[in-house]
């Protein structure tokens, strides 16, 4: 079966990310109309296969965050996935290495949070056992994470897509959502600004950096809500030739968690990776993001300019690696790829939440946001689905 104007649906979920795809995995029953809309020509073409692939244990949020909860469950019910559906994936485990008395006395803290939010197996080590497993990095003392891994971004979405359809779900890819209408009952979504419109009773908007758009498209005041996006750039540089590492090794995180600090990961290839940084997109940046998807005429390769790397930063690069890995020579770093972060937090701000809500008491039944699903959000895809059946899916439909 294929869309054709004019259906009605049960469930519509705006965006073929990970996390829409996830959803729509989760919710897909042969009794339930339901259709994953996406505005590109294939899923995952922006976060979802622009980030770390890292399958994050839940080491660093708050115990009271979403964002804890479901990475940590998130973790679990992937690596299941994973195993069960055939997608690559390793747990090779991760470090987190301290290099200044500040950081070592530190790790403690990071320690005791973790386990407080159920991160199985973290285990402390001092510089010589470090060195035993890691022989080139330098580091006074060391948090292992045994249950991080790295996963296959685009299999895993191929294998979410396929669960789905086989459920009889529906995804339309080069279908853009560009207009949306409550009329009491439920929404009439317009699609390619008026080629046709298609109605649902519950709407899920999976949209990503573009999540904060698709609210008001429906009437929700977003700043009122505090749903504005602030995306935040991180640049990579893969290294050749490479250093030897067989687990992910991290820094310290920073103070206000805007990154994790500049970490070398690791593809299922064995390539080793830097990255991300972090910086605030600016006015003029933000401005062609949202034109970008309001199609107001900016030309593609402009959005392309967004992702570019900036190679201005491989010197920085060079010194934050260097702090772990003493004889890294910055001549070994080569521009790799970039992504955006759909961060709610501000600069300057303190961490913030994904935000998951059905806006019912906002005057919007069945209209369910999920804005700011920054990191974690790759791991924690499943059990995001799985909290917004728990919660929000109410009649069965
Ligand atoms: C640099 C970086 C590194 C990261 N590293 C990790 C990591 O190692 N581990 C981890 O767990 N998480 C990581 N993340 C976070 C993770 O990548 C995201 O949380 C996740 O990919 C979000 O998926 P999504 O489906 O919400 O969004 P997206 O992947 O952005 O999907 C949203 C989709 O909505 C579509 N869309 C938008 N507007 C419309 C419209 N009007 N009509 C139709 N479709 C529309 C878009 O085209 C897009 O395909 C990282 C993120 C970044 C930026």
């Amino acid at each position: 079966m294929r869309i054709s104007p004019d259906m009605t649906f049960d469930v519509i979920i705006i965006g073929a990310g990970v996390v829409g795809l996830a959803i729509g995995q989760k919710l897909a029953r042969r009794d339930r109309k339901l259709a994953v809309l996406e505005k590109h020509d294939s899923f995952g073409q922006e976060t979802s296969s622009r980030n770390s692939e890292v399958i994050h244990a839940g080491i660093y949020y708050p115990g009271d965050f979403l964002k804890s909860r479901l990475c940590v469950e998130g973790n679990r019910l992937l690596y299941s996935w994973c195993r069960e559906h055939n997608v690559p994936h390793a747990g090779m485990g991760k470090l987190i290495v301290a290099t200044t008395e500040e950081e070592a006395s530190s790790l403690e803290a990071i320690r005791s949070t973790a386990e407080q939010n159920g991160v199985p197996g973290l285990e402390l080590l001092g510089k010589k056992q470090l060195l035993s497993i890691e022989p080139e990095v330098s580091a006074l003392a060391a948090l292992l994470s045994p249950t991080t891994g790295i996963i296959d971004s685009h299999r895993l979405m191929q294998s979410l897509l396929l669960a789905a359809e086989d459920e009889g779900a529906l995804m339309s890819c080069r279908a853009k959502v560009t207009a949306i209408r409550f009329d009491g009952a439920g929404y009439e979504l317009e699609i390619n600004n008026g080629k046709y419109r298609i109605k649902a009773k519950t709407v899920i908007n999976s949209a990503g950096l573009h999540a904060d758009q698709i609210a008001a498209l429906a009437g929700i005041d977003i700043d009122a809500r505090g749903y504005r996006l602030k995306p935040c750039k991180g640049n990579y540089f893969s290294a050749s030739p490479a250093p030897r590492l067989r687990r992910l090794v991290y820094p310290v995180p920073m103070k206000n968690n805007v990154g994790l600090g500049i970490h070398a990961t690791l593809d299922l290839t064995g390539r080793v990776r830097f990255g991300p940084d972090s910086r605030y997109l600016d006015k003029e940046e933000i401005l062609c993001l949202t034109n970008s998807q309001n199609g107001n005429g900016l030309p593609r390769e402009s959005a392309l300019n967004l992702y570019k790397v900036d190679e201005g930063h491989k010197e920085a690069f060079g010194n934050a690696i260097r702090k772990y890995l003493p004889g890294f020579d910055t001549a070994a770093l080569h521009p790799d790829m970039s992504g955006i972060r759909p961060k709610v937090q501000g600069p300057g701000d303190p961490v913030m939440d994904f935000i998951i809500r059905e806006e019912e008491s906002y005057g919007y039944p069945g209209f369910i946001n999920l804005i700011g699903i920054e990191s974690p959000g790759l791991t924690a895809c499943l059990a995001i689905a799985r909290h917004i059946e728990d919660n929000f899916i109410k009649d069965g439909k």
